[in-house]
């Protein structure tokens, strides 16, 4: 039974703390600060080893009640190194946990260690400054990654294989010579990484790494430290954290900028997550009869609207942004959490990284918020967010169906139609949605299906050329619409997750290497390697147009209008050059979703023909007037 004063006004006013939280460290001694208003005693515990299970304390030090509900001590001596815990004594119950603010940790993460953070930084670390100042979110193209899979199949050619530093090798090749890894990534030309969870999360066993295994890492541990199992050492707390900074310092170097996925509407173990052992219960929303609930259903919620969980959030982003140089941030089920946090957040980082991009999987979620008033950042309350955007879950449903109902098609699938719904995702303002900067815009992603898979189950009597139209017909749609696209890793050499048994998996979050990993030596076929070149020319083709990347509702009103062909079941635009430094003096795209050709009418004028349903880029295909025959499954964009 968790006390509700926590959320009450008596308890803030009295307990809410707006200092530095964790360690100080200098070579003369280390400061501790503890967030603990519910303990009647609390000390530190100082180990030998980041080993949890090694019986190797040395020191244990008293701590005195300070301001706001904390507590203090400091520590001669240079502690460089040194892991440590919390010890509180609650109701007469003694319990130790990790610290909240921990910016290191042993195995597992459950000893925190005392670190000098300049000894973790690369070489020319200062020079680092991430990349994307002066952008608008609409020029970012988002490749959603996680660590392990880039580099775990033998034919990526990376020699640190499931860790952060084989996402930083560059010059890596298939075993035919192709580049994969990062300079896959850059030849792709993706302005971002989107990075699935990398802070320290718990499903991985960081002591027995010799053992296959795999998780997203949607399981927070310690909101502020790098995942152990993507270090080459995770018992020593420095390592994660050169070895990291040094990957994003190598992707900084190539021009990409680096999102981290958030998770921070719940945690791994409720009731052994650090902060709730610490102040029992503190983290997380409970409902009326005291006890942990997720309405959820993800094990529990976290209260982010309690005053020092809130405090907790904004300085973990901030620390991230400032420590290490992150580009971006997307909150994994902000729909959790409120919106006063989220807009504390933007205003804590924007200041000093206006590079800095933030987006939230927005979905309206069921919990127990626990004061009378808690406004949401879900989707619908996008308006009230100016420095988030949200996933577009009504371009993806539209595109290839919806997310839970496999067997439905979608435009890409066969199920053609729905022309204002489909004008409204172009225009990058789906109706919960009223800018086009706040619309992310996708269809796949890790979970559910890949894209290919979807097309697949969608169309099983389709060959695989079919296939192929299909999905590149689903990528021309979200890459040439208003908005921020944004693809799941692999989809631009038609990733799949094949089971053993050989049906395609939707939830591999815990499935092994050999169903989440990019196949690289796929890109050896021709087909594979066309569609990799699609994708390339559809973002040559988006970045060579600023039209395509407006700004603003006003501009999208006054620059994008619907295009009549008149070809039902085919769609197009006239998109008007003058905005956003656009050369061209027009775009016009169609699409269409049949499996018939179509003779459309094309607008006034002699149009460049740049894509159509096989290749893309900016070269001019052929030159168009007055009518285009466009073929089955096919996008088609020209410019004049
Ligand atoms: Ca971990």
């Amino acid at each position: 039974m968790i006390p509700k004063v926590y959320s009450s006004e008596e308890f803030e006013e009295k307990y809410t703390y707006s200092g530095e939280l964790g360690f100080e460290w200098s070579p003369e001694k280390t400061a501790f600060r503890l967030w603990a208003p519910t303990a009647e005693k609390a000390k530190i515990r100082l180990f030998k080893s980041g080993n949890p299970n090694a019986e190797d304390c040395f020191e244990e030090i008293e701590m005195d009640s300070d301001l706001f509900g904390t507590w203090t001590a400091e520590k001669e001596g240079n502690l460089n190194g040194v892991y440590y815990t919390f010890s509180v004594t609650v109701e007469g119950e003694e319990r130790e946990a990790a610290d909240p603010y921990a910016k290191a940790a042993g195995t597992n993460g459950k000893r925190s260690m005392v670190i000098n953070l300049a000894e973790t930084n690369p070489e020319d670390w200062e020079e680092d400054e991430g990349v994307f100042y002066g952008k608008s979110i609409t020029d970012a193209v988002i490749y959603e990654l996680h660590i392990r899979d880039l580099s775990s199949d033998k034919s990526s050619g990376i020699i640190n294989k499931g860790k952060f530093l084989g996402a930083a090798e560059e010059g890596t090749k298939t075993p035919d010579g192709i580049p994969t890894g990062i300079d896959h990534i850059k030849e792709l030309g993706v302005t971002h990484v989107h990075l699935l969870p990398s802070f320290d999360y718990g499903s991985v066993d960081e002591s027995a790494l010799d053992k296959p295994q795999f998780n997203w890492g949607y399981d927070p541990e310690n909101f502020n430290i790098p995942e152990g199992s993507y270090s080459t050492d995770p018992e020593n707390g420095a390592v994660r954290i050169r070895e990291m900074k040094q990957m994003i310092k190598t992707f900084h170097k190539n021009g990409i900028g680096v999102v981290m996925d958030m998770v921070y509407n719940h945690v791994f173990h409720t009731e052994e997550f650090c902060l709730n052992v610490l102040v029992p219960g503190y983290f997380s929303r409970t409902d009326e009869n005291g006890n942990y609930s997720a309405g959820s259903g993800c094990g529990n919620d976290t209260a982010s609207e309690r005053s020092m969980v809130k405090k907790f959030i904004v300085d973990s982003v901030k620390y991230w942004a400032d420590e290490y140089h992150i580009d971006g941030f997307r909150f994994d089920l902000s729909g959790l959490l409120d919106i006063a946090t989220m807009n504390e957040i933007t205003e804590a980082v924007h200041p000093t990284h206006p590079n800095v991009i933030f987006y939230c999987e927005g979905w309206v979620m069921p919990t127990h918020v626990t004061k009378p008033v808690v406004e949401l950042a879900n989707q619908y309350n996008s308006e009230k967010m100016p420095g988030c955007s949200f996933f577009s879950d009504t371009i993806r449903d539209y595109l290839i169906g919806p997310a839970f109902k496999s067997e439905e098609k979608g435009f890409v699938t066969g199920k053609t139609g729905r022309k204002e719904l489909f004008e409204e995702c172009f225009k990058g303002m789906p109706f919960w949605c009223k800018n086009p900067t706040k619309c992310i815009n996708y269809v796949s992603c890790h979970d559910g299906y890949t894209l290919f898979d979807r097309i697949g189950i969608a169309c099983p009597e389709a060959d695989f050329e079919e296939k192929i139209r299909r999905s590149n017909l689903a990528a021309a749609v979200y890459m040439l619409s208003q908005g921020v696209p944004f693809f799941q890793a692999g989809e631009e050499m038609l990733r799949r997750k094949t089971n053993p048994d050989g049906t395609a998996e939707h939830n591999s979050y815990k499935s092994p290497d050999s169903v989440n990993s990019l196949k690289w030596s796929d890109l050896s076929k021709p087909e594979y390697k066309k569609v990799f070149e699609y994708y390339k020319g559809l973002i040559r083709f988006r970045k060579a147009h600023g039209a395509l990347r407006l700004e603003s509702a006003g501009e999208v009103y006054s620059h994008v209008s619907v295009a009549e062909t008149g070809a039902e079941d085919v769609f197009a635009f006239h998109i008007w050059g003058g905005a956003k430094e656009e050369t061209a003096e027009a775009i016009f795209v169609a699409f269409n979703p049949t499996k018939e050709e179509k003779e459309i009418r094309l607008p006034v004028g002699k149009w460049k023909l740049c894509i159509n349903g096989e290749t893309a880029g900016t070269e001019v295909l052929s030159e168009e007037e007055k009518t285009f025959i466009i073929p089955p499954l096919c996008a088609a964009a020209m410019i004049k």
